[in-house]
């Protein structure tokens, strides 16, 4: 029997809420856990947010997102670490164990190319999230964002680069939403192992109407969540379970019906 116990949501998935807000309605809900994007905590200090998750009993286990290594300028590559470090450091404030990494991709910059750019940058922020106490998770995304949003597609190749660069502070979210199509999905979250570190979970739709904010609520698809969940888990992953769902659809309804309606599904369906 399915319960809320490892259940989390993306703050980005109630989006009409603010974070005190947030806070409030999971925590009366009896959701345990948030994933906070970066965007909810700006307009206060961070302590302050962490006193918000703290006063509620949340956990925050992710902060979304960091990345964007790939640039055909040096400068702004430059730039994307200054970033990041940021990132951890905020990760850090607010007691969150891992950055969510969308790692880039440039339409100016070939793929093998902009491969290279993500496992540096990520070499290059090892120290700092070492010093943060903060993982780098690699969230490998579905191949239709490979022109500018991650030239890391599959969970293979962020194997491959987490091989390259060591797994003490580098880790894979598994995002069902970007993964579900993969042929050799068994054998690579197999292969994962441990490297896993994030459970990402949503729905995909036919007609998918927009490649960005038309995802599904988890049931509403075609995604065998229960069978990628069985998957993840045999590699002896337990941590929480990230609600994370962009919908203009779903946004427009009623945030506390829709509340409702994502702890049913996550019930239901997960
Ligand atoms: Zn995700």
């Amino acid at each position: 029997m399915n319960n809320l116990k490892r259940c989390a949501i993306h703050t980005i998935t109630t989006k009409a809420w603010d974070l005190p807000t947030a806070c409030a309605k999971y925590a009366e809900a009896g959701v345990p856990a948030l994933g906070v994007w970066r965007q909810w905590l700006e307009g206060r200090p961070l302590a302050e947010s962490r006193k918000l998750l703290d006063d509620h009993g949340l956990t925050a286990v992710s902060l979304v997102r960091g990345g964007f290594f790939t640039s055909p300028s040096a400068e702004k590559r430059q730039a994307a670490i200054d970033e990041n470090r940021r990132c951890l450091d905020e990760a850090a404030a607010i007691g969150a164990g891992q950055v969510v990494l969308v790692c880039g991709a440039d339409p100016a910059v070939p793929l093998p190319e902009a491969r290279k750019h993500i496992t540096e940058g990520i070499a290059s922020l090892i120290p700092h999230a070492a010093g943060a106490g903060v993982k780098l998770a690699i969230e490998p995304l579905h191949p239709m964002y490979a022109d500018c949003r991650s030239a890391v597609n599959t969970i293979g190749q962020s194997t491959d680069i987490i091989d390259e660069v060591g797994a003490e502070w580098v880790g894979i979210a598994v995002d069902a939403y970007h993964v579900w199509w993969d042929p050799n999905l068994e054998r690579e979250i197999k292969r994962a192992g441990q490297r896993i570190c994030g459970f990402h979970v949503c729905d995909w739709l036919t007609p998918t109407t927009d490649f960005l904010n038309d995802r599904g609520l988890m049931g509403e698809g075609c995604i065998d969540l229960p069978g990628l969940r069985r998957m993840v888990e045999g590699t002896g992953f337990d941590g929480p379970i990230e609600v994370e769902i962009f919908s203009d659809r779903l946004w427009k309804q009623d945030p506390d019906q829709y509340l409702g309606d994502i702890i049913a599904a996550y019930l239901k369906h997960v």
